[in-house]
């Protein structure tokens, strides 16, 4: 065997996707297909972005294209945007720019917990177990409520243990669409306070968010960094700007973390960064940033997208989680088994993506980044397969 211990457990850690893509490439690619499986764009890119790449495009001087880490205006507008949004004082050298919120995620990690620690995040959620195996990490799940899938702060403080490091939050909500509320949060930095002191050791909160400006029917947004003072903040422009091929996100520190605290994090990560292999986003990408600060997808639009689906889908039975935000639809899949339900629609031209990737194999996920002429054309099928 030659593969490292790390790589291997990555490996194992992700195989309900790799045999998900395995099985889609058998299945029939012809013409046609509708995919629903992943947050990808179905149109051309937004004109917002071409023109602020395009406009930074041409060198204005020799360094242009030099090593850059992350760029002072870059981090300056992101300082300003998360004061406007968050609410709370961050400072521009508390912003450390990555790969989108993927390079964020696996920054944070590195920069707070060491090898064998554990890190608590909900369930079903996001893919954070490949992070965390590749960082020699515990992954522990916390369920979510079994009714609606609401943040459960008793899970969460059942799941904690002496080695806790950093428990996590996203919000909104892949896959379920959720966005939590500001009771609940609270509640939990009143957990994660208590079993700190417990622990003799902080636990850090660690709040993946890039979905915090796809919101639907004005629901507010509270970030977790308001409700606990030790938070990092991931957050990526791939999702707002629906152009995740484009690498650009960053981790912010809550201003609320101990001036001293917050100086030995800054401290650590050009180190750190460097020692992953210069996780910087591209110097184009950083340059983009105040001028794509402003660009967005259309949100009503995407809501007018759910609000089609939701309505359909509840009509013939689905039992469906109506998104708050995201890009997503979660559903019951009929028959309780997701992966004889996404085969047997796949055989008829539709791709969603079985609960099994979020370990819930009793659910699947459409998402509504398709046009609404995909959607209207994933119709049929999913009614043909419909619970009634
Ligand atoms: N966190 C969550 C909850 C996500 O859904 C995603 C992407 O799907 C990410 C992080 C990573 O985002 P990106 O690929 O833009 O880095």
């Amino acid at each position: 065997m030659e593969l490292s211990d790390r790589a291997r457990a990555a490996q194992d850690a992700i195989e309900p996707v790799t045999s998900f893509f395995v099985s889609l490439r058998t299945m029939d690619r012809q013409a046609g297909v509708v995919d629903l499986a992943f947050g990808d764009p179905h149109e051309m890119p937004l004109r917002g972005l071409v023109d602020a790449l395009r406009a930074n495009l041409e060198p204005r001087a020799t360094d242009w294209f030099a090593y850059k880490s992350s760029l002072a205006p870059a981090r300056e507008t992101i300082a300003e945007g998360l004061r406007g949004e968050l609410g709370l004082p961050f400072d521009s050298d508390d912003v450390a720019m990555t790969q989108g919120a993927f390079g964020a995620i696996a920054l944070a990690f590195r920069l707070v917990a060491d090898a064998g620690d554990e890190v608590v995040f909900p369930e079903p959620g996001w893919f954070y177990t490949p992070m965390l195996r590749a960082a020699n990490l515990v992954p522990v799940r916390a369920p979510l409520t079994p009714d609606g899938f609401d943040l459960d702060v008793d899970a969460i403080a059942r799941a904690i243990t002496p080695r806790t490091r950093v428990v996590v939050v996203n919000s909104p909500a892949n896959p379920t669409g959720r966005v939590y509320a500001r009771d609940r949060l609270v509640e939990l930095g009143a957990v994660l306070e208590a079993a700190s002191a417990r622990n003799g050791r902080r636990i850090w909160l660690l709040s993946d968010e890039p979905y915090r400006r796809i919101r639907f029917d004005g629901i507010g947004f509270t970030s977790p960094a308001e409700c606990y003072p030790w938070t990092l903040v991931d957050y990526s422009y791939g999702k707002v700007l629906l152009a995740p091929g484009q690498r650009l996100g960053y981790l912010a520190f809550s201003p609320l973390i101990p001036d001293d605290v917050r100086t030995e994090l800054r401290a650590a990560l050009l180190p750190l960064q460097m020692g992953l292999g210069w996780t910087f986003p591209d110097a184009l990408m950083q340059y983009a940033v105040p001028a794509l600060e402003t660009v967005s997808i259309d949100v009503a639009e995407l809501q007018r997208r759910r609000d089609l689906m939701v309505a359909a889908l509840g009509a013939a039975g689905y039992d469906l989680t109506v998104p708050e935000g995201t890009f997503y639809l979660w559903s019951a899949a009929p028959g309780g088994d997701a992966p004889a339900f996404v085969t047997a629609l796949a055989g008829r031209g539709v791709f969603v993506l079985p609960g099994t990737v979020f370990d819930r194999a009793g659910h699947f996920r459409i998402s509504l980044t398709a046009t609404a002429a995909m959607l209207e054309r994933a119709l049929p099928a999913l009614r043909e397969l419909a619970p009634r």
